[in-house]
């Protein structure tokens, strides 16, 4: 199990594999978080104490991002829409990881919903 924990450690998760692979979005949130973006099932992530972090939604309320209540690092999001299982995890919050061996893809949430590195789609 991999850890992914704020700065402060009250909100951490627990991921079954370590990333080879992160998204770094363009949109209006993600560009001003900075996250690098790790996408997992909400099955296969152990979430941090609900109460150790504050939501923020916005937009068309599709998803819900996760801060620290302490420390205010970005944790993770997950979908409102109950029938999307798909969640993300900032992977910046990964200790250790040797990012030069990660390849990081730019993706263009702002504009075209695509992958900037090459043609695919989500
Ligand atoms: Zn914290």
């Amino acid at each position: 199990m991999i850890q992914a924990k704020c700065h402060c450690g009250a909100a951490s998760l627990g991921l079954p594999t370590a990333p080879t692979e992160a998204t770094e979005c363009n949109c209006s949130i993600c560009r001003r978080i900075g996250a690098r973006w790790v996408y997992f099932t909400r099955q296969e992530v152990t979430l941090p104490a609900p109460q150790s972090t504050q939501v923020y939604v916005w937009g068309d309320r599709m998803l819900a991002f996760h801060r620290c209540r302490s420390c205010g690092v970005t944790t993770h999001w997950q979908s409102l829409d109950g029938s999307r299982d798909r969640m993300a995890i900032n992977a910046r919050l990964i200790d250790g990881l040797d990012w030069s061996a990660i390849r990081v893809r730019p993706f263009d949430g702002a504009d075209t919903w695509k992958y900037l590195d090459e043609d695919d789609a989500v």
